[in-house]
């Protein structure tokens, strides 16, 4: 049958546009399908931070810090624990996606426009030793322009080929089959969704008004993680991480579905290390909703107390930024799925950054005057004082009592008892009595400041959270918040999809997220963050060279 072009791309987020954008440069023919509309282009990684994970990079270098690809691989490995025998591929991925990060990537991405902010952050820093997980050194490159500038370079390419007659978005088309002919994949069939123009982010009409079969040599699966689909996120929760939130926020639009996974597995794909995934435990209601039961991510620096919700204190390491995963495991062995920060103003301003290219307008706008707000004064940023004022998980008093009072309201039952939180208030306060101690969270904030850039924006002075002068006093009820997909279709370096015998599926070829950014679980179990969109851009990049030269 003739066949509409030369490859097909389902998806349109970054993963997508990246494979479509090679391909097109390759001189193929490529149709780009995506269930919802131009409204949407670029997927998640258009609300993203935009933070990138580069390995030795000038922005390090010129704060001193010394880098290696052999350093990022060892914290690679110590982070991910591959221990499967499927992490054959995720691991061959891990090798390259790090040498990528060190040779590559910067000067790729450099050389189509990209720029970052000069002051790299410290995501994931571990705390269980040198070989074990986290980042070493400060490896998060946060992009001049978040999200939206991370996924220009892609759109200005694709929209290029679109106008040169290589390129068609076919929108509003969702696929629900691929069609397989004697083995091979051939294209994809589904349905057409009605015209939607609803903002960007905002959940669009699932009503049908017709059907559509598009055909080509190869087929790149992109459709992003399941981060969206709260069934598939409980389905697949593993036993270790305890029992599934009862009740969870969600970090990314509604469009993140998880369903062209089980189409693809129909079509003979092998899904694995589905039981692993990355959601944070620092997770807040959105006041200002986009899409369903949206909630932020707040990164936070590390010096706020963190609580359990009963008011004990989380154990060591598991601090604000030291491990997401092993924090996340604690708080689901504890028999309830929310925490506490008790932080001041002080640490707010100071650490308090939010996770999305809408919560970061400065560097979103490319605003170096309002960028340079963050150093001075004493107010947050305005949509972390927005979120303090408004936010249905804040609570600003001027004493601990009415704190914890504030605090208990915000819960069905009042579980934090006031005499257990003073003691750790007052225990951790006292702790700054001598320039030395036993308490590892003040160490590491000490050590934090050692780094120039925590000592400029990241880490507030250490200073005793009952003193006045730092408050008002502000608690923050966390919540689980969905985000990412750490397992996915097993590839091979080419971005050739596995088939349930071992064999490669001819015709068919993964990507993004729905590759678990590249092998099916190039991450293992724990990412060093910033590490999403450059696996978007690696294996979608990957995917696009070897599908055009396959077609
Ligand atoms: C708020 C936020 C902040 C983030 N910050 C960072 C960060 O700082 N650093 C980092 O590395 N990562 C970050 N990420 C993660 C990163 O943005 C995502 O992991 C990445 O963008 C996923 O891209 P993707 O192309 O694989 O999938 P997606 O962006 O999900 O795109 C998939 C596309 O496929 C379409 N689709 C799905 N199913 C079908 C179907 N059946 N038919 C047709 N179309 C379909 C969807 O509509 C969608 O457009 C962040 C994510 C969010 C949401």
């Amino acid at each position: 049958m003739a066949e509409d072009a030369d490859v097909i791309v389902v998806g349109a987020g970054l993963a997508g546009l990246v494979a479509a954008a090679e391909i097109a440069d390759a001189g193929k023919r490529v149709v780009v399908v995506d269930q919802e509309s131009a409204n949407n282009l670029g997927g998640q990684a258009f609300w993203a931070f935009g933070g990138l994970f580069f390995v030795d990079s000038p922005e390090q270098r010129r704060l001193g810090i010394h880098d290696s690809y052999d350093l990022a691989l060892e914290d690679w490995l110590g982070t991910a624990g591959f221990d499967r025998e499927e992490d054959h591929w995720p691991r061959q991925w891990a090798h390259a996606y790090v040498a990528f990060a060190k040779e590559e990537k910067r000067a790729w991405l450099h050389a189509q426009g990209m720029r970052w902010f000069p002051v790299v952050g410290w995501a994931e820093r571990g705390g269980y030793g040198a070989v074990g997980h986290g980042n070493s050194v400060p490896r998060f490159h946060v992009t001049w322009g978040t999200g939206p500038g991370v996924v220009a370079p892609f759109v200005r390419r694709t929209r290029a080929a679109e106008t040169a007659g290589r390129l068609r978005f076919a929108f509003r088309h969702r696929v629900d089959e691929l069609i397989v002919e004697n083995g091979t994949v051939a294209g994809v069939r589904g349905a057409l969704l009605q015209a939607d123009g609803v903002a960007r982010g905002k959940p669009s009409s699932r009503i049908v008004t017709g059907d559509f079969e598009l055909r080509a040599g190869a087929t790149i699966v992109a459709s992003g993680g399941i981060g969206g689909n709260h069934d598939l996120v409980r389905a697949n929760w593993p036993a270790r991480m305890g029992t599934p939130p009862a009740f969870m926020i969600q970090g990314v639009p509604d469009h993140v579905d998880g369903r062209m996974l089980a189409i693809t597995e129909g079509a003979g794909g092998r899904l694995i290390n589905r039981d692993r995934m990355w959601h944070y435990t620092e997770g807040i209601r959105n006041s200002n909703p986009i899409w369903n039961r949206h909630g932020i991510r707040i990164l936070p620096g590390p010096s706020s107390l963190w609580l359990d919700a009963t008011g004990k204190r989380l154990p060591p390491p598991l601090y604000p930024g030291f491990d997401t995963l092993g924090t996340l495991e604690h708080i689901m062995h504890s028999g309830y799925d929310y925490t506490w920060f008790v932080t001041d103003q002080a640490i707010v301003k100071r650490e308090f950054a939010l996770s999305g290219s809408e919560q970061n307008p400065d560097l979103t706008n490319k605003d170096w005057r309002l960028v340079l707000g963050r150093a001075i004064g004493k107010r947050a940023t305005p949509p972390v004082e927005a979120f303090k004022e408004k936010g249905a998980d804040f609570v600003v008093r001027e004493t601990l009592e009415e704190l914890v009072e504030g605090m208990n309201a915000l819960t069905d039952v009042p579980r934090l008892d006031f005499e257990t939180v003073r003691r750790e208030v007052t225990a951790r306060d006292r702790e700054l009595d001598n320039p030395y101690g036993k308490d590892l969270q003040i160490a590491a904030i000490r050590q934090a400041r050692n780094y120039v850039g925590d000592r400029l924006i990241r880490a507030a002075p250490l200073h005793r959270l009952l003193d006045p002068k730092f408050g008002p006093l502000i608690g923050v009820k966390l919540n689980i918040i969905t985000r990412k997909t750490l397992g996915g279709f097993e590839t091979d370096l080419s971005s050739r999809v596995f088939g349930a015998n071992g064999s490669i599926i001819p015709g068919l070829f993964a990507a993004g997220e729905a590759a678990g950014f590249g092998g099916g679980g190039v991450h293992g179990y724990r990412s060093l963050e910033g590490t999403f969109l450059g696996g978007c851009i690696f294996s979608g990049r990957a995917a696009g060279r070897s599908a055009a030269s396959a077609s």
